[in-house]
């Protein structure tokens, strides 16, 4: 029998349990016996005595493992798990309250790891998730899901909502951040207690991206119509592995005319969903979805294959077909293989490199711009011309004209058409056409609805056009026959 050489004063032993995880009446009382002693009251006496270590009670080890894994190792406060976990037992115990969660992200924390190192950028994520684990306070929650995202929760009331919402910014100058630093937070209403709440976080997220104000915190609240796009994705998203296998993704084709003779001398490859039962989808509903969850990768390589196929048709029938011009998305260029990729759909089809083209976006270009310039260059060199889509939508056009080996400009009447001043937009589309002569690009005009816009373009000196004017996209079958 072991006996203890002195009596603990029971304010230690409530330490103890405490450091144990042990906070509840049933976890002081297991007595499971598998440390050694007869109670976990004995045990907790051993280790004040330097007898026993708390790391010999495999509960606590246990327990400890599992929270661990709720905790965000870097700054110790709540982690993406441990945030769903707390929300879902909140709500469990208080089923009649409402809860507010809010999702934020830090504006620009990359600049500031930039311009102030990266050590005063972890200061300025101990600083945010302070502040905000204070804010909640022991009732709600606040939580760090990766980077600069930042998830909290509280109760649902005009008051603390208004409170939370009266913060401008987090002041960070006693870590040496002279500058306010802000975030844009995302909020959704968690007030069915038997709805997940997943849901409601991932609502929350869904807002904050809405609208950004970099100078100060931004605070949005999800809305009907955000419930309708996420309704629209979640379909999307379900379904679109499925209708891949049938084969739902279509090409249609735009015809390209000749400004002067109308004669038909391109086509862009434009997907289109055809779902089963013949609804047809336009890239406008999936193409975003895509490009967000990353699907729009295979769907890409899905295109130019059939259009390789295509091309590849054509010239064992002894079709006289025309250039087909490909979309490139933003994530399809940044991709590793995506040279490869392309590479290898050369050496299995073994077309004619003159009939395809592809097309890029500014956007694309933005961030990364040397590697990207890099990619088309090598995408050049294997024979295939190269467009720049939507010039003078974006950023860097200029830069892009200086870095990039270009072969075709793409102008949107569209962005023009938009603006106030059709004067003013006129005179700027003289000038580009002018200066992609100068660069000797070939122009196409895309987006073309009006003869006089039409007639215009002509005068410019504009070469190609493609636009509702001439055709609208239409199946590979009637595009065939056109020809
Ligand atoms: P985009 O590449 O700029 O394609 C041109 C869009 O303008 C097409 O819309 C076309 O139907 C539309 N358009 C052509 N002429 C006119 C006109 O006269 N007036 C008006 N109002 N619109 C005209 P669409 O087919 O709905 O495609 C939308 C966007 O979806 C495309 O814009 C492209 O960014 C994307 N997309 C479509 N197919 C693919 C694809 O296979 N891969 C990738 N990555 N993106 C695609
Ligand atoms: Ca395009
Ligand atoms: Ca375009």
């Amino acid at each position: 029998e072991f006996v203890q050489p002195f009596s603990i004063p029971e304010e230690v032993i409530e330490d103890i349990f405490t450091a144990m995880h042990k906070t509840v009446p049933e976890k002081k009382h297991m007595d499971c016996g598998s440390c050694g002693y007869k109670s976990c009251r004995q045990m907790a006496a051993a280790v004040a005595n330097g007898y026993s270590k708390i790391q010999n009670c495999i509960h606590f080890m246990n327990d400890d493992l599992v929270m661990k894994s709720f905790i965000d190792r870097q700054l110790g406060i709540l982690n993406a798990a441990g945030f769903t976990k707390k929300l879902e037992e909140t709500v469990r115990q208080h089923p009649y309250n409402k809860y507010i969660v809010c999702m934020g992200n830090i504006n620009s924390l990359g600049i500031i790891n930039d311009l102030y190192t990266k050590r005063v950028g972890d200061e300025v994520l101990f600083s945010v998730a302070r502040s905000l684990t204070d804010f909640v306070g022991e009732e709600g929650g606040a939580a760090r899901f990766g980077g600069g995202v930042f998830g909290v929760f509280f109760e649902y009331t005009a008051e603390k909502l208004d409170d939370f919402m009266s913060r401008k910014n987090f002041d960070c100058r006693h870590v040496g951040v002279g500058e306010p630093v802000t975030m844009r937070f995302g909020m959704a209403v968690h007030n069915d207690s038997e709805a997940p709440v997943e849901v409601t976080v991932n609502r929350a997220s869904h807002s904050s991206g809405k609208t950004i104000d970099k100078t100060r915190n931004t605070y949005n609240m999800f809305t009907t119509e955000m419930l309708n796009e996420l309704t629209v994705e979640s379909r999307v998203t379900s379904e679109m592995q499925e209708a891949m296998k049938n084969g739902e993704f279509k090409i249609y084709l735009q015809p390209q005319h000749n400004i002067k003779t109308g004669e038909i001398v391109g086509a862009e490859a434009l997907c289109r969903w055809i779902k089963k039962d013949g609804t047809l989808i336009s890239p406008g509903v999936f193409i975003p979805v895509f490009e967000k969850n990353g699907f729009i990768r295979p769907l890409d390589k899905h295109i130019w294959e059939e259009a390789f196929l295509l091309v590849s048709e054509w010239e064992k029938n002894g079709v006289k077909g025309v250039p087909v011009s490909l979309n490139i998305s933003r994530k399809s260029l940044i991709d590793d293989e995506f040279i490869s990729v392309i590479a290898s759909l050369q050496s299995k089809y073994n077309i004619n490199k003159n009939m395809i083209h592809f097309e890029i976006t500014e956007s694309a270009y933005i961030d990364n711009a040397d590697e990207i310039a890099d990619r088309i260059t090598r995408l050049k060199e294997l024979g295939f011309k190269i467009a720049m889509d939507d010039f003078g939508s974006g950023y860097s056009s200029l830069n892009s004209l200086k870095d990039i080996p270009l072969d075709i400009l793409k102008l949107d009447m569209g962005f023009f058409r938009k603006s106030e001043n059709e004067e003013r937009g006129r005179k700027i589309i003289g000038l580009i056409v002018e200066m992609a002569k100068e660069l000797q690009l070939v122009t196409v005009a895309e987006g073309v609805e009006k003869p006089d816009q039409a007639k215009f373009l002509d005068r410019m000196g504009c070469d190609i056009i493609q636009g509702y004017l001439y055709s609208r996209p239409m199946p590979v079958k009637d595009f065939e026959a056109l020809l």
